[in-house]
């Protein structure tokens, strides 16, 4: 086993090699701090305005509505805690969905302990949300409403210029976790009506450890990080120059090539899940069909673990992972299978699968293939198998 393939791009996608290049100088030559008032400190800062520039590109924003942080965990954390805290004088209610990354809903129960209350919208079958559900749930308190971009586990892209519209006729501030969604597909936070926003450099294609949070203009938010009068006096802390160039050059590179690279991923994502709902039987695609991320595969094949298929997959090269178990380290299922209404033993059996740019034809075709044959393989182990093929001869 020489070759790995890669199937795991929503946990982490490989650096860009222009990414890193970009990035080189500013570990060895130019290694001043932006903040200082010397003239070797200019490097550095025009590299962050640039990449400040670029990153506001990339979703129609200005370059000052950008703030640089250590990821998408530290973005949305920041959105939720200190919306609330800024705007406390109105309420404490925020609205968000079920399917929501833990960055979002942990922050949310965090929240809760603090006096906060939160509405946890459903999604349906599909995983998107009901704007219908959204308009009920706003009340005079309501603060903030964060619903994800797209969604991490089973790609559903979620109607965000519906919710953003929604919000503003309310006066409702609108925050999304675009971690999945930036980079990825076309986003505009004034079309959109978007006042705040997540995204995380690693996600795509980017340096591990960056991100962003877009806060509109006007809109109040208080420092998440104190320290010094960084990001304008916003988020204290040196400002981590090779990773924000890497992540404005990430930025520009997803910009320039994204309709390209998206059709001919969503191509060979299409040929991988068309072969295997022919192929294998009681086989089940979670997610929207055609309102999905690009590159996302999640399915559900009944009779089988997720994790003993990724422990397989494992066995020939191939990275994948499942919805159980991995993300949170507990045996419990997928929150966002369970919330689109799968039962939990066919929750178990879920298996993401999300391709990148390199991913090819041939990498696809053997995947399909060899999983063919360990879903047989797993199926003949299991009793619950053998009595449902008995009970339908
Ligand atoms: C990965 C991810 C995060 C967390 O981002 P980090 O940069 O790893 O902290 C948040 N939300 C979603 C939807 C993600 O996929």
């Amino acid at each position: 086993m020489d070759k790995i393939i890669y199937l795991d791009n929503a946990a982490t996608t490989k650096i860009n090699e222009e990414v890193l290049n970009e990035m080189l100088p500013f570990f060895k030559e130019i290694y001043s701090n932006p903040s200082a008032v010397y003239s070797f400190a200019g490097k550095a800062k025009a590299a962050v305005d640039k990449a400040r520039e670029q990153a506001a590109g990339l979703i129609g924003a200005k370059p000052g509505e950008i703030y640089f942080t250590a990821g998408g965990s530290e973005s949305d954390n920041w959105a939720l805690k200190e919306t609330i805290q800024a705007y406390s004088s109105k309420g404490k209610h925020i609205i968000t969905s079920k399917i929501e990354h833990h960055a979002v809903l942990n922050t949310c129960k965090y929240l809760e302990g603090h006096g906060c209350e939160v509405t946890y919208l459903d999604v349906d079958k599909d995983g998107k949300i009901s704007l219908e559900d959204l308009k009920a749930a706003i009340r005079p308190d309501t603060v903030l409403i964060s619903v994800m971009a797209a969604n991490n586990e089973i790609g559903t892209i979620e109607p965000i210029a519906g919710i953003g519209k929604i919000a503003h006729e309310n006066g409702v501030l609108f925050h999304t976790d675009a971690v999945q969604a930036y980079g990825h597909i076309p986003i505009n936070v004034d079309e959109m009506n978007i006042d705040l926003l997540s995204a995380s450099g690693h996600k795509f294609n980017g340096p591990k450890g960056t991100g962003i949070l877009y806060i509109r203009k006007g809109v109040k938010t208080s420092s998440f990080i104190h320290g010094g009068a960084q990001e304008r006096n916003r988020r204290a802390g040196t400002l981590n120059v090779p990773g924000i160039a890497g992540f404005g050059k990430a930025a520009q590179i997803a910009k320039d090539t994204m309709e390209e690279r998206n059709i001919k991923v969503t191509h060979i994502r299409n040929c991988l899940v068309n072969r295997v709902l022919e192929e294998i039987p009681y086989t089940r695609l979670n997610g929207h069909r055609t309102d999905r991320l690009p590159n996302n595969v999640n399915f559900c094949f009944r009779f089988v673990e997720g994790e003993s298929m990724i422990i397989l997959l494992d066995q020939l090269g191939i990275c994948a992972s499942s919805g159980s178990a991995c993300t949170s380290g507990s045996l419990d299922p997928s929150h966002v299978l369970l919330a689109i209404g799968l039962p939990h033993e066919i929750a178990h059996g879920s298996l993401r699968l999300t391709l990148s740019e390199e991913t090819s034809m041939e990498d696809i075709s053997f995947v399909a293939r060899e999983l063919k044959k360990i879903i047989e393989k797993l199926r003949n182990m299991s009793p619950l198998y053998e009595d449902f093929i008995k009970n339908h001869k």
